[in-house]
């Protein structure tokens, strides 16, 4: 007999946007609270991953964090491309596809965050160049307080 154990993720946070009920995990949650810049910290980030189910829900599970290869300042974040690819295959394939990739995460050090130009330019080059599955993608930014939870679709980036 085959034995299946799935582990069973807690979504504390429930927000709308648009037509968009998103789900954001527990594990994400904790993760981000690391990474708030309280005491000078360089900015961190990574990628969301995550599942999309009917009526528009997306269950935001898993957040990559931050590595080696990351460039990181206090006012700036790029990620590694190649690491981020390889969490996307490992996890799409341990998943059976249920798990994708599904935007971008980072942190500021403001207390009530909003996205910058750069980070505009960022989500809507990310939207272009990849294979996305879906026709949205997430963009969370974590400030010393807040976090800023945004979805761009349709050419535009959606926070309420
Ligand atoms: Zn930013």
């Amino acid at each position: 007999m085959r034995c299946i154990v799935a582990k069973y993720i807690i979504y504390m946070m429930v927000v709308k946007r648009d037509k968009y009920i998103i789900h954001v995990s527990d594990e994400i949650l904790s993760i981000l609270d690391k990474y708030k810049q309280k005491n000078y910290q360089n900015e961190s980030g990574g990628i969301i991953l995550g599942s999309v189910y009917e009526d528009n829900n997306i269950y935001l599970s898993k957040l990559s964090e931050p590595n080696a290869s990351d460039k990181s300042s206090r006012y700036s974040f790029e990620r590694d491309k190649k690491t981020a690819q390889m969490i996307v295959n490992s996890e799409f394939y341990k998943s059976d596809g249920k798990v994708i990739y599904l935007g971008e995460w980072h942190t500021h050090p403001e207390s009530n965050p909003s996205p910058s130009f750069t980070d505009i330019k960022m989500i809507k080059k990310q939207y272009k160049n990849n294979k996305i599955n879906e026709d949205f993608l997430i963009l969370l930014v974590q400030g010393i307080e807040k976090l800023y939870i945004g979805i761009y679709n349709d050419n535009q980036l959606i926070d309420k």
